[in-house]
């Protein structure tokens, strides 16, 4: 089946209140353009590099795109992050998000962030601990920040052959975003919660997921990379 009906498919699967984003790393900028091609809305990369060489690519069809930094954001890249992605879901502590604040604000910007949290609690992921009162007091202190607008959480979870097995963390995770968005923070809008990925989005969205991110269920498995 071709790029195009893939997309085409799981944008009549899924509900219309959730946004698909289309996670293209190591892809081609044909295989994006097509899924463009057949209504994709939002992009997310996990490299600033490769970010921009896609957007270089992809030239006029890439405009209307919404890009969704979903990798790591690094201290050094934030300058030039802000010139290309519109949503940023990667945050994970006060002093990043600082920086990434009086950047944004020095160009002018308010920028859509959520908050990451690591839901399995794993030593080798990055995000928040699982906790209401880590969480809150992040979002918090977010909320405050000129350059941002608190936007909602993301997490991962980990990596389990079963995505049934995912759930827990995914209801951990939209627990902690039900009690962040009861608190009623002013200035933010809190709305996304971004879990779910090509196996476990049926599990996510069950669990209340209002965004997911997706390669593999629309691109085919991911090219192996030469070293
Ligand atoms: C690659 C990636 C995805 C999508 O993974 P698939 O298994 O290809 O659907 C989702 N989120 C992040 C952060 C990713 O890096």
């Amino acid at each position: 089946m071709s790029i195009a009906r893939r997309y085409e498919q799981l944008r009549r699967r899924v509900p219309d209140h959730v946004t698909i984003v289309l996670a293209v790393k190591n892809r081609t900028p044909d295989e994006v353009r097509e899924a463009l091609e057949a209504g994709a809305t939002d992009l997310g990369e996990n490299y600033v590099r490769e970010a921009e060489a896609m957007i270089g690519a992809l030239g006029p069809a890439a405009v209307r795109v919404r890009w969704h930094m979903i990798g790591r954001l690094q201290k050094n890249k934030i300058n030039k992050s802000l010139g290309l992605f519109d949503v940023f879901q990667t945050l994970h502590a006060v002093d990043q998000a600082e920086a990434l604040s009086r950047r944004a604000s020095g160009m002018g910007k308010r920028v859509p962030t959520l908050i990451e949290i690591n839901s399995a609690a794993e030593e080798a992921k990055t995000g928040l601990a699982p906790e209401i009162e880590t969480v809150l007091s992040m979002a918090e202190a977010v909320s405050r920040m000129e350059g941002l607008i608190l936007s909602g959480l993301m997490t991962m979870g980990p990596f389990l052959e079963d995505p049934q097995a995912i759930r827990p963390y995914f209801r951990k995770t939209r627990e902690i975003f039900e009690a962040v968005a009861k608190a009623g923070l002013p200035g933010a809008d809190f709305r996304h919660l971004s879990m779910g990925m090509s196996d476990s989005y049926p599990v996510a969205i069950e669990e209340g997921a209002t965004m997911i991110r997706v390669g593999t269920s629309v691109f085919g498995p991911r090219p192996i990379q030469a070293a």
